[in-house]
């Protein structure tokens, strides 16, 4: 069995050096701060140990990352019921994309795209005020991480509250078809917040064990979700997480994973780990360039893929 440590510390080191870093996101004007040349990686393990690498406990804009977390709030509110407001099934296209919306009458592909995550935010708002809603996502995830300390860069949802138009069109078309609940502008105020939590690879490695390990965390035995439900988001991370670059996810790291423009790439090696990844440069997919590339041979070494 290779040495976890060594594995980790080896792909920092590498990540650290290589001269290939992506580009950051700046579309989002606030994000385009981020520093190209970080790189931090957290791997929770069965047993508790987290084992770190590079920046690990730097804090940073997890944006769609947390849109597994909505996920699994808005099943745990409404259950199955959550299909009829949005898909399942990967849309080959950009995150942000509007193109398929028209033909499938407002219902978007999937819940990790723009579109399918701003009705999963809808779901969730239905019958509390934004405050509340949002103090339910950040609550989650605290307590997911066991880390009071997880809160909100309000520079960063301020900067996508005035630059988010074509978040704006989404919600306004899906709102034309009914698929929305609540009024635009509040559910877009709940997505932009969550989109602006930060956290470290540290707090979100510790955040995802309920889905490497059937539902429950490890170390306390609670459960979060069942069995079932931890394998259902496992696999709508598989074939989503990562939107148009989902089949070469699955092809070079094969492990469910989910990717944020802020650099973040969570991923669950199913009864073996959770994994934050986290380089703020970004490959043509808006997925993290060297975040993949360490997910690729952290798998390779520990042999950890999903497929064998
Ligand atoms: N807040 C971002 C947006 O809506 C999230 C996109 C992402 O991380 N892929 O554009």
């Amino acid at each position: 069995m290779p040495d976890l440590d060594s594995v980790v510390r080896d792909i920092a080191e590498e990540m650290r050096a290589r001269p290939d870093r992506g580009e950051v996101a700046s579309y989002i004007p606030e994000l385009a701060r981020a520093d190209a040349q970080a790189f931090g990686i957290a791997v929770v393990d069965r047993e508790g140990r987290v084992v770190t690498g590079g920046d690990a406990e730097v804090p940073f804009s997890i944006q769609s990352v947390s849109k597994v977390f909505t996920l699994t709030l808005a099943l745990g509110k409404v259950g199955d019921r959550l299909w009829r407001r949005v898909g399942r099934e990967p849309s080959g296209s950009a995150f942000n994309s509007i193109v398929q919306l028209e033909a499938e009458h407002g219902i978007p592909r999937n819940p990790f795209i723009n579109a399918g995550a701003i009705a999963v935010t809808d779901v969730i708002l239905s019958g509390h005020q934004p405050r509340e809603a949002l103090g339910e996502i950040l609550r989650f995830l605290q307590f997911l991480a066991e880390d009071p300390a997880i809160g909100i860069d309000e520079a960063v949802a301020a900067s996508e509250q005035r630059t988010g138009f074509r978040n704006r069109a989404l919600a306004n078309y899906m709102k034309s078809f009914g698929v929305l609940e609540n009024p635009v502008d509040f559910t877009l105020g709940v997505y932009f917040h969550h989109c602006a939590i930060t956290m470290s690879c540290r707090q979100l490695a510790m955040a995802g064990r309920f889905l490497a390990h059937n539902g429950r965390n490890p170390a306390t035995g609670f459960s979060v979700v069942s069995p079932e439900r931890a394998r259902r988001i496992n696999a709508i991370m598989l074939t989503c997480g990562h939107y148009d670059g989902s089949g070469e996810f699955a092809y070079r790291v094969g492990l469910p994973g989910k990717s944020g423009v802020g650099g973040g790439i969570l991923a669950v090696a199913p009864g073996k780990a959770s994994i934050a990844v986290w380089s703020p440069g970004l490959d043509a997919s808006g997925n993290s360039h060297l975040g993949r590339i360490a997910l690729e041979r952290l798998t390779q070494r520990m042999g950890w893929s999903i497929f064998g």
